[in-house]
């Protein structure tokens, strides 16, 4: 089976997100860290936005990383003279089809809409660049129209198909069906991107690849308009763990390009994002800390130190004297089940009032209380 390829687009729909723009410098260290941990594609910017984007494009192209770089236009004459000024090599052409798109947003019919693939993907051609196109908004277009956009593509000698839920309202299942026969009907690459409005675009993704998609689109953290993009993290351990498909991506990075993408974009992720998330290797509750320390595998879906982490626990309310004796452990204090009991109820009192778990000081503390008070039980 052919190698899955992940294309990722921090750096074009990761940073459309409202509010979100990166420094040169932060473009930069994105793309040398995804590249480094083997992303072998990614979306760079948006050439025809001007003179500044055109600089930061021609500098990520100039560093030469063992990456394929693409630059995103629309189906316009300007954006691929735009495209063409940067050297870039591999141009997207974006084009909407949707009735919606075609007719409220571009004024247009679909017979505009074919000719124009024809006529831009020529164009770049002719300028000696690769093409793919994008099918803004397929998710609402006509299935059949659908189709023949593919055709058009593959005819006019674009590469790639890429099949956009622009406003991410597609299900997995949906998914499957549009993208399988897609697949039945081209040759071209087929390439899934994904929106998360309704939390599917991890989902859609993987639905998409297991129908016979050829690449994927992703962002770190899932960055990108609105609910944003399919995470670069979530897609790689779900297609490893629930898919059966490795993406050569070495996920011990996971972590580290996720906080990069923290800072340059200003966009904390939760506590309980899947992978990086502070929390997600975090364990409290007396059941699974107990059944952790009896085994790892007792609680653990796939193993943290895959993306170079480690289970913690941390003691709280709904910790069991198990999990508290293991602590006091790793402190050096060994205690009877009964001062087990006496200090749980200290800590779950903590817990409560200050929202927090105790810190080694408070336990220490806790322990001299029970000690110092040797009848109270
Ligand atoms: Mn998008």
């Amino acid at each position: 089976m052919a190698p899955l390829i992940i294309q990722d687009t921090t750096l074009r729909d990761g940073e459309q997100t409202a509010g979100v723009a990166f420094t040169l410098e932060e473009k930069l260290a994105i793309a040398r860290a995804l590249v480094d941990m083997g992303v072998p594609e990614l979306e760079i910017g948006i050439p025809v936005m001007g003179s500044e984007e055109q600089e930061v494009v021609r500098t990520l192209l100039a560093l030469k990383l063992p990456a394929r770089l693409v630059v995103w236009g629309r189906a316009h004459g300007e954006d691929i003279a735009a495209a063409r000024r940067c050297g870039a090599p591999c141009l997207h052409l974006s084009i909407p089809v949707s009735e919606q798109q075609i007719q409220r947003k571009l004024g247009r019919d679909r017979a505009f809409v074919l000719a124009a693939i024809a006529r831009h993907v020529q164009d770049a051609l002719d300028l000696g660049m690769e093409v793919s196109v994008g099918a803004e908004d397929a998710s609402r277009a006509d299935p059949a129209f659908l189709l023949q956009v593919a055709e058009q593509a593959q005819r006019s000698g674009a590469r790639r198909l890429r099949y956009a839920d622009t406003l991410g309202v597609l299900d997995p299942f949906t998914t499957r069906e549009v993208m399988a026969n897609l697949r039945r009907h081209v040759d071209l690459e087929l390439e899934m991107h994904a929106h998360n409005d309704l939390g599917l675009a991890t989902a859609n993704t993987l639905a998409a690849v297991l129908a016979g998609a050829t690449h994927v689109n992703t962002t770190v953290n899932g960055l990108g308009e609105r609910a944003g993009n399919a995470p670069l993290e979530e897609v790689v351990m779900a297609l490893r763990h629930a898919g059966g498909r490795e993406t050569g991506i070495d996920t011990r990075r996971l972590p580290a390009v996720s906080q990069l993408v923290v800072t340059a974009s200003g966009r904390p992720v939760a506590a309980n994002k899947s992978v990086v998330g502070e929390g997600v290797f975090t364990h409290e509750s007396g059941i699974h800390v107990d059944g952790l320390l009896k085994s790892p595998l007792n609680y653990q879906g796939f193993d943290p130190a895959e993306v170079g982490r480690a289970h913690r626990l941390v003691l709280g309310k709904h910790s069991g004297a198990h999990g508290v004796s293991a602590a006091y452990r790793a402190l050096g204090i060994e205690l009877t089940p009964a001062e087990a009991q006496l200090i749980l109820v200290r800590i779950r009192r903590l817990a409560v009032s200050e929202k927090r778990a105790p810190s080694a000081d408070d336990l220490k503390r806790f322990h001299e209380e029970i000690a110092s008070w040797p009848l109270a039980c």
